[in-house]
């Protein structure tokens, strides 16, 4: 099998997502804040998988935005409304019946989001002032998360591709935007899992896993110092079951 990489998709040419992939139309724009580890990291990265599916989309790599001249632009524009998909007090849940739209009228919707690990994504923030400043937006995800290959800290952890099919969903339940391919970015992910869970149990492939993955409800939650530091990370819906069993 050929080594060479897809410089499109980043996965083995022989595993190219580049054909299967619909690009999808959207009104809002996701920008995703790729962390430089995220970006290295090939086979698990969804982010770039959720660009090619997001025709209104772009990647922006780095830590620190506040003078990232691509992040000033889009945040000084006046014909758009910034907001950061990330949980808190004051974040719009858009899983809840809405009160008000989160757009305003005339306006294109831009969701910033940060495509790292959860420590990783907190250090992003706070060295970026100018995103902690954002209106923020959040959801409760519909189901836990599917993510088997990168285990997630606590149920209501996502990864990028869950997260941006959750905001869409919730968005066109609103009729704040459409959502036409809505099982692409699932089948997608499954597809991705399967691959990687294959690769894991197979002695012939070099570089991956040696032991199997469990399925998600029979992973061990995190217990003790690093759970609570893990669920103080984000906060999504109901309180994590890791930090309840500690
Ligand atoms: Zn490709």
């Amino acid at each position: 099998m050929s080594r060479a990489t897809c410089y499109r998709c980043f996965w083995p040419q022989a595993h190219c997502w580049c054909e299967q992939i619909v690009p999808m139309g959207t009104a809002t724009r996701y920008v995703l804040l790729m962390h430089p580890k995220e970006f290295r990291r090939e086979k698990a990265n969804t982010g770039r998988l959720t660009h090619l599916c997001l025709s209104n989309s772009e990647i922006i790599q780095g830590v620190a935005f506040d003078d990232h001249p691509r992040v000033k632009a889009v945040l000084a524009d006046p014909s758009k409304h910034v907001v950061l998909l990330y949980p808190g007090d004051e974040a719009v849940n858009l899983s809840l019946s809405p009160t008000s739209p989160v757009t305003p009228p005339g306006k294109e919707l831009v969701v910033l989001l940060l495509d790292a690990t959860w420590s990783c994504a907190r250090k992003m923030l706070k060295m970026s002032p100018s995103l902690q400043r954002l209106p923020r937006i959040m959801f409760t995800p519909s189901t836990p998360s599917r993510y088997v290959i990168k285990q997630q800290p606590f149920n209501g952890c996502l990864s990028t591709l869950e997260s941006v099919h959750e905001v869409l969903t919730a968005l066109a339940a609103r009729g704040e935007d459409r959502y036409e391919l809505p099982r692409q970015l699932l089948e997608i992910f499954d597809r991705m899992q399967q691959f990687q869970i294959k690769c894991a149990v197979d002695p012939n492939l070099g570089g991956y896993r040696r032991q199997p993955y469990k399925p998600a409800g029979e992973r061990k939650p995190f217990t003790g110092k690093s759970s609570r530091r893990r669920a103080n990370l984000f906060r999504f819906g109901d309180q994590p079951e890791a930090e309840a069993s500690d």
